[in-house]
């Protein structure tokens, strides 16, 4: 018999009571550190009090009202956005996916303006992650995603990734625009060339596309940047932002040059949920502590502490882990055994992390990570290891 709870994930057999910081503790009270975040989107930890407090604010005031009235918490929210950013104009929605379809959206449209309605195709790259409604799983591409659920949406060409001359190939006239993770996450925590997003933006800038950068994973701080695309000279013309955005409350936003979100007029697109009082109150929460002076600063400190301790311990387990991959807090460790056997010991030494693609094992902890708990993280990860060279012994 099915379950009640749709078997759409294979999760874990552990279930969460409570969190504090970067620790969570499951319901027999054993406490795991969270080297996972939810994916990388926990980004202040647990319990942070200023988020704490700022929903529970929120919410004792109004929860929802919609988008048919003006919403001061997202016009504050969208003014910070483009103060610290390229963008011009900001919209809100609810997740990872609606924010790259709005994305889309926003490129076919602003060609349709600019007077180019046959330009609707999207170049996107192997190894990328979009999403999971239709259209997204087919800009994903990966076939493991699209098996079983009919003709891909048409509109999304693929291109093997960092390969400027295969992007230039694939451009027709019906070309829109360029999608692209400045890292790609799911994918294995693989960094685009900055010579790459250098000759996206001037072919982009040559043909008359728009260049979209997907910071789902990317943004809100995680490579030590508030966005990856500020550790290049590259700008976009759009770009999606989502899971760290409300340190845990669901969120997205789609950031974009005038030219771009101008394309959006009423009725041209929307959202129920998006933007609201309660999400923009964690969203202002969650930038408050992200962009108070030295915040950054003594996370990327920490975060090298942590990426010379992965380099020493991949020196250590050779037959384990074979190279350190990532910037920031956006880490990955390759895997010379299987990445789900390491996840699944290492969550058994007690610390939580996240498979990911080319068999790539992503540490994504919260941004407030000390080095105490690095520490922590170091010796459970060479545990880990030891146990995995004894079962290769074997
Ligand atoms: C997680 C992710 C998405 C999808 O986000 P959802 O909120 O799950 O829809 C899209 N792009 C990237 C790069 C992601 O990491």
């Amino acid at each position: 018999m099915i379950s009640a709870l749709m078997p759409n994930f294979s999760r874990a057999d552990i279930a969460f009571d409570h969190g504090h910081g970067a620790w969570l503790f499951d319901t027999q009270g054993r406490r795991y550190l969270d080297f996972g975040a939810g994916i990388a989107t926990s980004s202040l930890g647990h319990g942070h009090p200023h988020l704490v407090q700022a929903i529970a604010a929120q919410a004792a005031k109004v929860i929802h009202v919609s988008n048919l009235y003006r919403m001061p918490q997202a016009e504050q929210l969208a003014a910070r956005f483009v103060a610290a950013s390229f963008a011009d104009s900001v919209f809100f929605c609810n997740s990872g996916a609606e924010a790259n379809e709005g994305l889309v959206k926003a490129m076919r449209k602003a060609q349709s303006d600019a007077g180019h309605p046959e330009r609707t195709r999207i170049i996107c790259f192997d190894g990328a992650f979009h999403g999971r409604t239709l259209a997204m799983i087919s800009a994903t591409g990966n076939p493991k995603y699209l098996a079983g659920f009919g003709k891909k949406v048409d509109g999304f060409d693929h291109v093997p990734f960092n390969n400027l001359s295969e992007v230039r190939n694939a451009i027709t006239a019906e070309t829109a625009g360029i999608l692209v993770e400045p890292i790609q996450g799911e994918g294995g925590i693989r960094a685009a060339d900055e010579a790459f997003l250098r000759g996206l933006r001037a072919t982009c800038d040559e043909f008359g596309l728009f260049l979209g950068f997907d910071e789902v994973q990317t943004g809100m701080g995680r490579t030590g940047k508030l966005f990856a695309y500020q550790w290049s000279d590259v700008e976009p013309d759009v770009m999606s932002l989502a899971k760290g955005i409300g340190g845990g409350f669901p969120m997205a936003a789609l950031l974009a040059k005038e030219q771009v979100a101008r394309a959006l007029v009423p009725g041209s697109h929307g959202t129920t949920f998006g933007g609201g009082p309660l999400a923009c109150a964690a969203g202002n929460a969650v930038l408050d502590v992200i962009l108070a002076d030295g915040f950054l600063e003594q996370m990327n400190e920490v975060a090298a502490y942590l990426r010379a301790g992965l380099v020493a311990l991949v020196a250590r387990h050779g037959s384990v882990f074979t190279e350190v991959r990532g910037t920031g807090l956006l880490l990955g460790l390759k895997c010379a055994v299987p990445n789900g056997d390491v996840q699944a010991q290492a969550m058994r030494q007690g610390l939580l992390s996240v498979a990911a693609g080319e068999n790539v094992l992503r540490l994504l902890p919260p941004l407030i990570i000390t080095r105490a708990e690095c520490d922590e993280a170091l010796a459970m990860l060479d545990k880990t290891a030891q146990a995995l060279t004894m079962e290769i012994a074997k």
